[in-house]
């Protein structure tokens, strides 16, 4: 049984994911998506920088031959090179690790940091020794990384043969982060040991789903369908791992008994407002049905203007440039009863300053014109790119105030029978279907990547009408809302989109 820092890593973020990787069917798992291998690149670059004065060795032998590239790690440590990037550490057995249980099978250790660095002191090569360094790309030291490099720095003291050494983390930022030692070291092992007798007994970790952990997991679609057949609570809105576990013990596992359970329990539990929220969301999942959470109609009504010409907006962005490269802008006029979609882009970064203004001025023909769109992000983009090219003040505070974030108004007042509140999963069970099904905001990240070193147009082409999918759904739930909320009586099916005709647009 091979275990290595990845493992490692992968367990601290979701300890299903290594019991799939040993004993998963391999055709149950998706291939890499475009966005990992983008971030996988980002981290090359990142490693790269980072090394730009620095003259390092790298074994010759591929990783997938970890064995032999090991060995040569081991005698570029023996010579004394001052760098190594990318070795391999390994040890065979787990003498020195502490197993408080025995191992019916041989078990390889193995860590891959990014550099190992030279230093003075003692081990069995010399009068110097080695540091390990991890190069990752997130912007915060998180609890798995500092895992990865408690166990980094334990099997690198082992082959070395040194007392202990100091385990770096650089990260995106260009920060350093360094490791208590003392505290990483004991949580590494507890984390080594929950996966060395969850993989011998071959105990299945239970499906939670989560947007954060599960996006860029090869198992997403497997895990998915599972915790679809079992209606699993972490489909439901709201419920996070720390309350799924306080909800089983209170042997509230599905959606009925959740939906049924006894509130005074519950707001002992969770407080009155959360518990509330659980088991309004329960409900509302149960039966089908959207609900309001407290406000009457007619007060949510108000927060939501109407006008005879309306404006829906959408950004796509590219964060890694801090770039916003496409103000999507689709005018409604209700009055004409005509909808024109503007993609105002900039081909190259250089282009989004004068994407900016030409927001400005076509926003600026229907100064009363309410602008709807579904985040915080368009508000932020405002403030950004007015700050950024000097608009004024006042012409910024104007465009703040016409701004009608539909987000906030659904999260504030609704609870929806969707399994999570974006536009994307909101609006398709309102019956709007994107014309690209692929299509998300990560992918267009990469689609417009691609679009800067192939200037393939078709790239683009896929980006503007994905941009303007999330305009007319983003209308399409509006008129929703109104719709919902202009009737008393909460059970109004959700009014469906002529496709057909749309898709001719
Ligand atoms: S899809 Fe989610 S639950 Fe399944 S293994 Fe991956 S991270 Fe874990």
């Amino acid at each position: 049984m091979l275990v290595s820092d990845i493992v490692l890593l992968d367990y601290k973020r979701c300890n299903r994911r290594p019991f799939l990787d040993f004993y998963g069917d391999p055709s149950e798992q998706q291939a890499q998506s475009e966005f990992l291998l983008k971030l996988r690149e980002e981290n090359q670059k990142q490693i790269g920088e980072f090394l730009d004065n620095i003259s390092c060795q790298e074994p010759e032998t591929p990783l997938d031959n970890w064995q032999v590239r090991g060995k040569e790690t081991l005698e570029m440590m023996e010579q004394g090179a001052a760098y190594i990037l990318e070795g391999v550490l390994w040890q065979t057995g787990l003498a020195g690790w502490n197993i408080p249980f025995s191992i019916p099978e041989p078990v390889t250790l193995m860590a891959t940091p990014t550099l190992l660095v030279k230093k003075p002191g003692n081990s069995i090569f010399g009068n110097w020794q080695y540091e390990p360094i991890s190069i990752k790309l997130g912007r915060r030291p998180k609890p798995e990384y500092k895992v990865v490099a408690a166990f980094q720095a334990k099997l690198l003291s082992l082959i070395q043969g040194s007392e202990s050494n100091n385990p770096r983390l650089i990260l995106r930022s260009h920060s350093e982060s360094q490791i208590q030692l003392n505290t990483w070291m004991s949580r590494m092992e507890e984390v080594l040991h929950a996966v060395l007798s969850m993989l011998i007994a071959r105990r299945e970790p239970e499906v939670f789903i989560s947007k954060q952990r599960c996006g860029l997991c090869q198992w997403q679609g497997f895990c998915y369908e599972v915790a679809q057949q079992i209606e699993h609570l972490s489909l439901l809105p709201g419920v996070t791992p720390t309350r799924y576990e306080t909800l089983k013990q209170l042997g509230l596992t599905s959606l009925e008994e959740l939906a049924h359970g006894d509130s005074n329990l519950l707001a002992q539990e969770f407080g009155k407002d959360i518990a509330s929220g659980l088991q309004k969301q329960a409900h509302s999942t149960l039966y089908k049905q959207p609900l309001l959470k407290s406000s009457s109609s007619q007060s949510i009504l108000k927060t939501i203007p109407t006008a005879s010409r309306e404006i829906y907006f959408d950004i796509e962005a590219e964060p890694e440039r801090n770039l916003d490269y496409l103000l999507g802008v689709l005018i409604v006029d209700h009055e004409q009863q005509t909808e024109q979609f503007y993609p105002l882009i900039a081909e190259s970064p250089e282009q989004e300053e004068q994407v900016w203004k030409q927001f400005l001025d076509l926003v600026c023909l229907d100064p009363h014109a309410p602008i709807y769109h579904y985040s915080k992000y368009e508000a932020e983009t405002i403030k950004r790119l007015a700050a950024l090219y000097k608009t004024s003040k006042k012409q910024e505070q104007q465009l703040l105030k016409r701004l009608v974030d539909l987000h906030d108004r659904v999260t504030r007042f609704l609870i929806l029978p969707t399994e999570n509140y974006s536009l994307k999963t909101i609006a398709q069970w309102l019956g709007f279907q994107w014309r690209e099904s692929e299509a998300s905001g990560e992918q267009c990240v990469c689609w417009y990547d691609q679009w800067l070193k192939t200037r393939d147009r078709a790239l683009l082409d896929a980006i503007i009408r994905y941009n303007e999918d999330d305009c007319r759904a983003t209308y399409h739930l509006k008129t929703w809302l109104v719709n919902f909320l202009s009737f008393d009586d909460n059970n109004v099916e959700p009014a469906k989109i002529n496709f057909d005709q749309y898709k001719q647009l």
